[in-house]
């Protein structure tokens, strides 16, 4: 398929497996609030929060996931394990009156890093449809 490595092009393939921002993070080599972490997962607050709760939950396994647009079999399990964990960070952070979920993809979504992260947005009123 379109989407197994070996056919993607050299630059896509550059794109999927670069390292971004967020491996300094996870490494701690750029500092962050981390508000949850365990051997699979990092959950840090947004640098520019878009509300007053914003947190990134991300694999610190990158394996290929640049984007959910490059999601594969074998990624179902963090996948789901990411949102498991937003949901407990959304308790622990009281979001007992709701939040958002986003994943930004590609361009046109404004994805600006390239290391699958979910946005867990919450206590403000969201809008709907998003811009
Ligand atoms: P995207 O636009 O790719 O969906 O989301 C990337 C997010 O990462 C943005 O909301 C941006 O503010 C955040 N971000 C980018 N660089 C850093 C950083 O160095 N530290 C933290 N905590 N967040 C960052």
């Amino acid at each position: 398929s379109s989407s197994s490595p070996s056919r993607m092009a050299d630059s896509e393939k550059e794109a999927t497996e670069a390292p971004s921002i967020f491996d300094k993070i996870i490494k701690k080599e750029i500092p962050s609030t981390v508000v949850y972490e365990n051997d699979k997962v990092l959950a840090f607050r947004d640098i520019a929060p878009q509300a007053p709760t914003h947190i990134l939950i991300i694999p610190k396994v990158k394996d290929g996931l640049s984007g959910l647009s490059k999601a594969e079999e074998r990624h179902v399990e963090i996948l789901g394990y990411l949102l498991y964990i937003a949901k407990l960070v959304a308790k622990q952070e009281g979001l007992g009156d709701g939040f958002r979920i986003v994943i930004n993809d590609g361009n046109d979504a404004g994805q600006s890093v390239y290391h699958l992260h979910v946005h867990l947005l919450g206590g403000r009123q969201m809008n709907w449809p998003p811009g």
